[in-house]
């Protein structure tokens, strides 16, 4: 474990999630033990493979969780972890559950803003002890990106690949290939034996290498402070009314059509006019995974720009989501905060 001194060797942090499973009464289930199952796992890799993996560190999370259980609560412990830690190892791993890790992997981005190391996260479609399980493929993957100092950002490694964090999402509920970033190249990936990095394609310098972390409070938000609202064809503003009329509401993402189109709807826009007039914060991405959005390029999405709706333009809903999560939870100014959604911070758009 790690609370003692400064470490050359990789720090992997156990969250939960299927790679940590075992077969309980009610179905998987999390379980602990996880240094010596994982040691155990890739021990079993081909010998070569095994000789070119770094040792490494580890701290498990005392309740491990299923993914599906995380809030921002759990993205701001796990950032605070990684804050409180990073600097006496060369890189992180971080082992979680599948189903919201796009959501952590884009959290913890806006968090450790500057990052000047690795910060791989990772999981498994199966468990560590199935027969053959992805768990022990993509912790190796994870370990090797993890001691590349010439990675400085959060990515996920993932079914052979590398993807930025905050432009990836979960693209199959059961392949091994579980992960896409539809809008922005692999940061590297597997080829032969070998994990392959892309550093042209890593953050610029403005972005990275000089931390700057930004590590709010996200309790106030956690229940219910932002809203992912998709638009559906006979959606209405007395439905939208109730999402945004909830006095604990501070901002939402709104899904909506191809560019960046809503109904020519004056009810419904007029809600959201209002509360954007309350100091809501509101954005909107594209229900299409590829591409972005372009605010006003149609007469019927114009009135957005009017009701004050930010574009996301070509952001994931995890990155746009928690984009919004972090913002609201810093003392912004508003005008700041709307300028802030609008700038790249992170490689996120
Ligand atoms: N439900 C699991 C979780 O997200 C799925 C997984 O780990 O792949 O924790």
């Amino acid at each position: 474990m790690t609370d003692n001194a400064p470490s050359s060797v990789p720090l992997v942090i156990y969250t939960g999630g299927t790679l940590g499973m075992v077969a309980g009464e009610h179905g998987l289930t999390p379980d602990g033990n996880i240094e010596a199952r994982l040691a155990r796992a890739l021990d079993a890799l081909p010998a070569r493979r095994r000789a070119a993996l770094p040792t490494f560190d580890m701290l498990a999370f005392p309740d491990p969780i299923d993914s599906s259980a995380a809030t921002p609560r759990e993205w701001q412990r796990l950032a605070r972890e990684i804050a409180r830690r990073y600097r006496d190892h060369p890189g992180v791993v971080v082992l979680h559950g599948t189903d919201t890790l796009a959501w952590t992997a884009s959290s913890l981005a806006y968090q450790l803003q500057g990052l000047d190391r690795p910060v791989v996260v990772t999981g498994a479609m199966q468990p560590l002890e199935a027969e053959g399980s992805d768990a022990a493929d993509n912790v190796e993957l994870a370990l090797r990106f993890a001691v590349n100092p010439a990675l400085k950002e959060v990515a996920i490694a993932f079914g052979g690949k590398l993807l930025r964090g905050v432009r990836a999402r979960k693209w199959q509920s059961h392949d091994a290939d579980a992960f896409a970033s539809p809008n922005s190249p692999l940061l590297g990936e597997r080829i032969g034996r070998d994990p392959v990095l892309y550093p042209e394609r890593g953050l610029s310098h403005q972005e990275r290498g000089v931390p700057r972390f930004e590590l709010p409070d996200y309790g106030p938000l956690a229940e219910g402070g932002v809203a992912r609202i998709a638009l559906w064809p006979g959606i209405t503003a007395r439905q939208v009314t109730a999402w945004l009329e909830d006095p604990a509401l501070k901002g939402a993402l709104l899904e909506v059509w191809g560019g960046g189109n809503v109904p020519e709807d004056p009810a419904l826009l007029g809600v959201l006019a209002k509360a954007s007039g309350q100091g809501k914060l509101l954005a909107a991405i594209s229900q299409c995974p590829h591409g972005g959005i372009d605010i006003g390029h149609y007469a019927a999405g114009q009135g957005l720009n009017e009701a004050g709706v930010l574009s996301a333009d070509d952001m994931t809903p995890e990155a746009a989501l928690t984009k919004l999560v972090h913002l609201l939870a810093r003392p912004l100014a508003d005008g700041e905060r709307r300028r802030r959604f609008l700038t790249r911070l992170v490689g996120e758009r």
